[in-house]
């Protein structure tokens, strides 16, 4: 073993996945498994302290701060946490504590229990009772100033009722529920919450950073030199914060240290149940006057220590194997699991993708796996634990035929896929009708999947056209189907009829084509009619537009029974036109680029110059090369020009945004 060069390579590793977290927000590795790294990173320095390095990672607070935004510098710095990633790592925080406050009996003491909130440290300043500046974390001691960002969040009081220079500091996040709605408009979705609220808060445009509703919680107060002994424990600066009105958690527990592994694991339950994320909880020592004795480290302060969650993953036994059937045929198959709790839910099944991922697994029955759920998605098996593996357990046969129509199934060329291909089979068909009543096509409120079955199964829905021919005398004899809810549901279905073409298009589940490409499709072609006399040859010479799509197109519209479907939608007066008012327009008048002058400068991840400025004029915005008096927006991407950053500011030009925020 090289000790030296482990070393090296675990900082250039961890340095790496740090400079993406902070500054690209996209996580290269789970939190767990970087914790764990770092972890084996500390141990190496702490038995070979010759070897370690200056840029190394267990020394340093945060990051980097990014360039293009004015950096702000804290009156305090402002720290990490130490943090125990099991129950001995915390009892030995104790016993360094106990070892330090030598004349105090550490059962004695009180410890604050607060919620670790995964999002983006923030400091306040407030002077003569109003916001005046707002500083990220950065390396702790130099942030970035994102005041006019913070102002858009409303929960962050902007006047409080204190006259003195105060410094108040918490963390800035975004609900699940907030995550959610603003994922599901976005073109391209957010990984998680946490890279959300910190590329949020980041932004160069506030009223983006309006939208997208951000909360905050306060936990800290950092007084003038003459206050500094105002307040005596933790506890009086929750009160104190929430006095002045800034948003804090409410239910903070208080306790001694024989109730605080108690108290960890009911918050493993409040953690399901709040809405928002937090990847553990913070330890404090109630009473400031230890503070003093305890001191800090140049990472952290030696009086608190975050407790990390454990993994989110059970073991239990896999019972068997099956397969569902989805809208184009592809199989997807599920475990079914002797029941397990996984943060506090009983899981019996989770998912198992395709039988590439089951090969790759070597499962069988009767196998140990582990299994993982994040966030809301379910939870899936991710493997297998071979140690724990019976004898004997033979290995696991794929299914030959379709579970639901019994027809024989086939594999896809590269055999790690297969496809039930009876197009009238029940589980296709149905699928086939969750998709056309989806949110991204035409969005029927009311047909929900268990109303589709039933329908299906009363051969009352039996295809996509038959939405539209269900009357009140249809619905009225089936169960729950009152009076108020058919004219509602009937409603929904008239009110579909006015979707744009892109919506219907994607609803029509074609295979290969996705919202994105109906939309393409809908924006060159404007109606059904044309899309429908295109030929293979035609199709791809529009952009992002291989044979696989063409083809899917050409093969769908040749079917006889495709072409009876849309005649029939048509006579049932549906839209088959492209709206133009449902995208452009819209996007183009709420866009705040609308009519206004810009210049671009830096490179862009997703777009090459031309695109950027294609899309810039799709959007409304006049494009020029070189900045003047008369410049609106300096349009930033990286590495952005120097010259053209410092002409903004000659021609005090105060805005400039980055590209992906406007489109
Ligand atoms: P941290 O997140 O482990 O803990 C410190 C931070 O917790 C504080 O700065 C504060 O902002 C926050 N916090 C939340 N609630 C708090 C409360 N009630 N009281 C006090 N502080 C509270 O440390 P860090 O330095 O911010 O980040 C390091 C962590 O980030 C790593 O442990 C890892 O989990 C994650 N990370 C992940 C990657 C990746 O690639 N996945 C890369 C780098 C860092």
């Amino acid at each position: 073993m090289n000790t030296k060069k482990d070393i090296k390579e675990l900082v250039k590793l961890l340095n790496n996945y740090s400079d993406s977290y902070y500054n690209k927000n996209i996580s290269l590795i789970e939190d767990k498994e970087y914790d764990l790294l770092l972890r084996k990173l500390e141990k190496l320095e702490e038995q070979y302290p010759e070897f370690k390095l200056k840029n190394s990672p267990t020394s340093k607070v945060g990051y980097k701060t990014l360039d293009f935004l004015e950096k702000g510098k804290h009156n305090h710095k402002m720290l990490s946490l130490q943090n125990a990633l099991n129950f001995d790592e915390l009892d030995k925080f104790f016993e360094r504590i106990q070892k330090d406050l030598k004349d105090t009996n550490l059962e004695k003491l009180q410890f604050t229990i607060e919620p670790k909130i995964d999002g983006v440290s923030i400091s306040l300043i407030y002077e003569k009772g109003i916001l005046i500046e707002a500083i990220t974390r950065g390396d702790g001691f130099v942030g970035e100033i994102v005041t006019q960002n913070v102002l858009q969040i409303n929960s962050i009081p902007k006047k409080i009722n204190y006259q003195k220079k105060l410094t108040v500091r918490g963390e800035i996040f975004s609900t699940l529920s907030n995550f959610k709605r603003v994922n599901e408009l976005a073109i391209k979705p957010f990984s998680n919450p946490r890279n959300f609220a910190s590329g949020t808060i980041r932004l160069l445009n506030p009223q983006i950073v309006k939208e997208r509703n951000l909360s905050a919680y306060f936990y800290q107060v950092v007084f003038d030199k003459e206050d500094n002994k105002k307040l005596k424990t933790q506890n009086d600066v929750l009160k104190l914060l929430k006095e002045l009105g800034f948003p804090i958690y409410q239910d903070t527990i208080l306790a001694k240290r024989n109730k605080i592994k108690e108290a960890l694991i009911e918050y493993t339950f409040v953690r399901d149940k709040i809405d928002f994320e937090i990847d553990g909880v913070v330890i404090k020592i109630n009473d400031f006057s230890k503070y003093e004795i305890l001191g800090e480290t140049t990472k952290f302060p030696k009086w608190a220590i975050a407790y990390k969650f454990p993994p989110e993953i059970a073991i239990t036994k896999l019972l068997d194997i099956f397969p569902t059937i989805g809208r184009t045929g592809l199989v997807s198959y599920n475990a079914k699991l002797e029941k397990v709790n996984l943060l506090n839910t009983n899981v019996s099944s989770a998912t198992l993708h395709n039988l590439e991922y089951i090969k790759k697994l070597d499962l069988r029955i009767g196998d140990f796996v582990e299994i993982k759920k994040s966030g809301e998605i379910i939870p899936k098996v991710i493997k297998v634990v071979k140690a724990k593996r019976s004898p004997g357990l033979k290995k696991w046969k794929e299914e030959i035929n379709c579970p639901v129509c019994k027809e024989e199934l086939i594999f896809s060329k590269t055999k790690n896929d297969q496809y039930c291909i009876n197009e009238n089979c029940a589980s296709r068909k149905i699928n086939v009708l969750i998709h056309f009543v989806s949110k991204k096509a035409m969005e029927i409120d009311g047909l929900g999947e268990k109303i589709l079955h039933t329908l299906y199964e009363n051969n009352i829905i039996k295809n996509i056209d038959d939405i539209y021919f269900l009357t009140k005398e249809k619905l009225q004899n089936l169960e729950g189907f009152q009076e108020r809810r058919i004219s509602k549901l009937l409603s929904a279905i008239e009110q579909s009829k006015k979707k744009s073409l892109e919506n219907v298009l994607f609803g029509l589940g074609i295979p290969n084509i996705g919202y994105k490409t109906a939309l393409d499709l809908s924006k060159e072609y404007k109606t059904i009619d044309l899309i429908m006399d295109k030929t293979v040859e035609e199709l791809i010479e529009l952009e992002d537009f291989g044979e696989v799509k063409a083809n899917s197109i050409v093969d769908f519209f040749a079917k006889e029974e495709n072409k009876k479907l849309i005649t029939n939608l048509k006579n049932e007066q549906l839209n088959f036109e492209y709206i133009e008012d449902n995208f452009l327009s819209k996007q183009k008048k709420e866009s705040k680029l609308y009519k206004k002058i810009v210049v671009i400068t830096g490179t862009f991840s997703d777009f090459n110059r031309q695109n950027a400025e294609k899309r810039l004029n799709e959007i409304g915005a006049i494009v020029r090369k070189s900045i003047s008096s008369k410049t609106d927006f300096l349009i930033c991407g990286e590495k952005p020009s120097q010259n053209k950053i410092k002409k903004i500011a000659e021609n005090k030009i105060l805005k400039t945004i980055k590209l992906e925020d406007m489109l």
